[in-house]
């Protein structure tokens, strides 16, 4: 991989262009083509782009957005740095971890503009179920599918069932830089235009106002959000082995699969969520649900075994949050806070290393509680 990241920052030296070049467009070409959006809009985190997303599609003051509880922070972060209202809806309890279609409609107010599903783990969001109810409320399908570079619904890349969607390159995701990064994905021509004044302050400090066709909302202002060409670089190299990487996780996820499905402690391993059309699922997470949790966290942290609890707090609970949804009101989002651990799931991994962390859980649990 060494080879091929260098010479990819070599084009970029040579060029001198390190912010928003050529190595960007090349990248944004190549995303584009991988995913089958018709706009690709590079931009620093995925962060970011959910905010500049959110406000390109119009998305504003006295708007609300429905957002699962269960989810990372920055799915509801981003419609507050937009303007917007969060509010949050249960997830289901099939294995999807996702957005339940009847705890949206019961969220729905007048002045609910869109409905943000997240893609989790490794599997989308119940996206036939939610574009039916988002079509018959006449209401936006905005998708934080920041997790879920290579999941297909019925053959359409996550991102793009909706109106629009995003990408993170955080170091850890299935396709990581080498730092921040992300992506806007849209096949929508007037979002991507404001998506893309956006993210860099209307061009470049030219008078956005000569750029036909802009609204009101990038007029006002827009941010710095640019990547990097050195992290283009580093991505485009590694987007040549993304297959290939989905495939070894997928490997790997079976093989936890096969020994912790029924083993002592553990509640439940990740079930893929039968559809009435055909889904690619990616692992990007290894998640389980187990028993007394955070003391097996901290038995194979001990061990010298790094995990990961996705998520630890329901976003109506969180001190930002509070006040408006009751603890206990989403229960579903809730028990997974309280029951996932995320083990560790990464191509390099080696089947050996998958049979010491699952020597390690049952070792944990034969020993019953402290
Ligand atoms: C990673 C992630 C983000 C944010 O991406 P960053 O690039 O870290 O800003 C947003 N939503 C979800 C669901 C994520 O997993």
């Amino acid at each position: 991989m060494w080879p091929l990241i260098s010479s990819h920052v070599n084009d970029v030296f040579e060029r001198g262009k390190f912010s928003h070049g050529r190595k960007v467009a090349e990248f944004e070409r190549a995303m584009a083509s991988f995913t089958g959006a018709r706009h690709a809009i590079a931009v620093n985190s995925g962060t970011d782009a959910l905010v500049i997303l959110l406000r390109a599609a119009g998305v504003g003051p006295g708007d609300e957005v429905i957002v699962p509880a269960f989810t990372f922070f920055a799915s509801a972060s981003a419609v507050t740095m937009a303007g917007a209202t969060p509010v949050f809806a249960d997830i289901t309890d099939d294995g999807a971890y996702a957005l339940d279609p009847a705890s949206v409609e019961a969220a729905i107010t007048e002045r609910t503009r869109a409905v943000l599903p997240v893609h989790l783990f490794c599997q989308p969001a119940d996206m036939g179920a939610l574009m039916d109810l988002a079509r018959r409320r006449d209401l936006m399908v905005l998708e934080d599918s920041a997790e879920a570079v290579g999941m297909r619904w019925d053959g359409t890349h996550a991102g793009l069932i909706g109106s629009g969607g995003v990408l993170s390159f955080f170091p850890t995701k299935t396709l990581g830089a080498l730092g921040d990064a992300g992506m806007i994905l849209t096949d929508d021509d007037r979002t991507a235009e404001e998506a893309s004044v956006l993210r860099h302050h209307g061009r470049m400090g030219r008078t956005i106002d000569h750029i036909a066709g802009i609204s009101n909302l990038s007029r006002v202002s827009g941010t710095n959000s640019k990547m990097d060409d050195i992290q283009a670089a580093v991505l485009m190299a590694k987007l040549s082995r993304l297959d290939e990487d989905i495939r070894r996780r997928s490997v790997l996820a079976d093989a936890y699969t096969e020994r912790l499905r029924g083993a002592d402690g553990v509640l439940a391993v990740p079930r893929l969520v039968p559809r009435a059309v055909p889904v690619d699922p990616v692992f990007y997470v290894y998640l389980v649900e187990v028993e007394r949790r955070d003391e097996l966290a901290e038995h194979l942290a001990g061990r010298g075994i790094g995990t990961e609890t996705y998520y630890p707090r329901p976003l109506h609970t969180q001190p930002c949050y509070a006040g408006r949804q009751a603890p206990g009101s989403l229960p579903r989002a809730e028990a997974a806070c309280r029951r996932t651990l995320a083990l560790p799931l990464y191509p390099d991994l080696t089947e050996e290393q998958v049979d010491t962390v699952c020597a390690a859980i049952s070792d944990f649990y034969a020993r019953g509680p402290r």
